[in-house]
């Protein structure tokens, strides 16, 4: 029919010229994030045929890239998943064997180049869901993981052609870890057995962590703090070339892989697009990739590593107290001021207002809010809320996300003391 085929051809104009405006970096990325984020990948959890072949996969672009292997002629680092990690207890894990993906770009400067860059991504993620999942209801469907974290270790593979043919001052290590989502178990593996000795030739780590969802040119670099040059360093490089909407700041501990690195006392940055709605759940699939905007947060990455790989000067490390969480601490966390609506509301915690002179007034929270995140850590319930607050301290800068009618709203707010 006529109306049919001219609104199919309509449709087809409008989305024709969009994917050919990608870039060839883009393309790439997006091709690396397909690959990773397929359905027979099996959602690349720990033990699955999927997550081998994913670590397959990237070992094979790092080939192709012409990089070094790093451990004894082998791209691969394996190690067993230990039965005492606390996230295993959850499963059925323990004991299974998984590994990192190591490749080397060697340094040319005979004073630099036992120093190392490290730039990483997990590449595992839940597979079926179930445990560390935020969606019970879809245990037993693929979780993709297209964000989390295909779209890291697709910006770890363009990082490593895009520096390929170049010689560094200093030594930039590629690493895709395995066993993140269970604990950050591939990094934690890797800085107890580094492949350069010791762990203190590490000048820098970079991570790449949910980098897809790129929105209003928004990037967040989480560490910025864990060394004093790199906010001015990130700044001027923006500058130049990253044109982000950037927010540099916050100390090297959180919830992902640059946190072994800054608990070993390295700097470290973790590149970061944000939460959105289908973190952790099913719905992570590619159709949702900004490619565009993951090719940019790759290529700025590259220049911040390049930069670091080649300035002649020391990084002054700025240490940090471990999190309540880490240190097993109890307690009630950081002071936020909310008053949750005690009733049900989907995807969320709904308030009915703030407590006068509290953070969240501060922050500019209202009654009717809905809180969908703070800090990394989505916010599905109280439960949740409760969680991400105890992981906090006193003083702690924290993101929020929230809804606000049919608005996404982000807020930042100073997190006080419980009295
Ligand atoms: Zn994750």
């Amino acid at each position: 029919m006529l109306a049919t085929s001219l609104l199919h051809a309509a449709a087809l104009l409008l989305t024709a010229p969009a994917q050919d405006t990608l870039s060839p970096a883009a393309h790439r990325v997006l091709a690396d994030v397909r690959y990773l984020s397929a359905d027979a990948r099996e959602g690349r959890g720990i033990g699955t045929g999927g997550l081998a072949d994913a670590g397959r996969y990237i070992a094979d672009a790092f080939r192709r890239a012409r990089l070094k292997p790093a451990a004894d002629g082998s791209f691969f680092q394996p190690f067993t998943i230990a039965a005492d990690a606390p996230a295993v207890m959850h499963t059925h894990l323990a004991g299974a064997e998984t590994r990192n993906v190591v490749a080397v770009l060697p340094g040319r400067d005979p004073g630099l180049r036992s120093e190392v860059v490290v730039v990483g991504a997990h590449y595992d993620h839940l597979g079926l869901g179930g445990f560390g999942a935020l969606d019970p209801d879809s245990t037993g469907r693929v979780h993709n993981g297209a964000d989390d974290n295909a779209s890291g270790s697709a910006a770890l593979l363009e990082i490593a052609r895009q520096l390929r043919s170049r010689r560094p001052a200093r030594t930039i290590l590629f690493i895709a870890f395995s066993g993140e989502e269970l604990g950050d178990l591939g990094s934690s593996y890797f800085v107890k057995h580094p492949l350069v000795e010791p762990i203190d030739s590490v000048y820098a780590m970079v991570n790449l962590d949910m980098v897809g969802r790129l929105r209003n040119d928004r990037l967040l670099a989480l560490g910025a703090a864990s060394a004093k040059e790199f906010p001015g360093l990130l700044d001027s490089l923006n500058a130049a070339e990253g044109h982000f909407d950037l927010h540099a700041s916050g100390d090297g501990w959180g919830p992902s892989d640059h946190a072994s690195f800054f608990a070993a006392k390295r700097p470290v940055l973790h590149f970061f697009t944000d939460l959105h709605e289908d973190y952790h759940r099913s719905t992570d699939d590619w159709e949702r990739i900004d490619a565009a905007g993951l090719a940019r947060v790759a290529t700025f990455a590259a220049g911040v590593a390049w930069t670091l790989a080649n300035r002649p000067a020391p990084l002054t490390f700025v240490d940090a107290p471990p999190p309540l969480a880490t240190t097993g601490g109890q307690g009630y966390g950081a002071y936020l001021g909310t008053i949750p609506d005690m009733s049900e509301s989907p995807g969320g915690v709904r308030i009915t207002g703030v407590r006068a002179g509290s953070p969240a007034e501060q922050a500019g929270l209202k009654g009717g809010d809905i809180i969908t995140a703070i800090g990394a850590k989505t916010v599905a319930n109280l439960y949740d809320m409760t969680d991400a607050l105890r992981s906090h301290q006193a003083g702690d800068t924290v993101a929020i996300v929230l809804r606000r009618g049919d608005a996404e709203v982000h807020v930042t707010a100073v997190l006080g003391k419980r009295t």
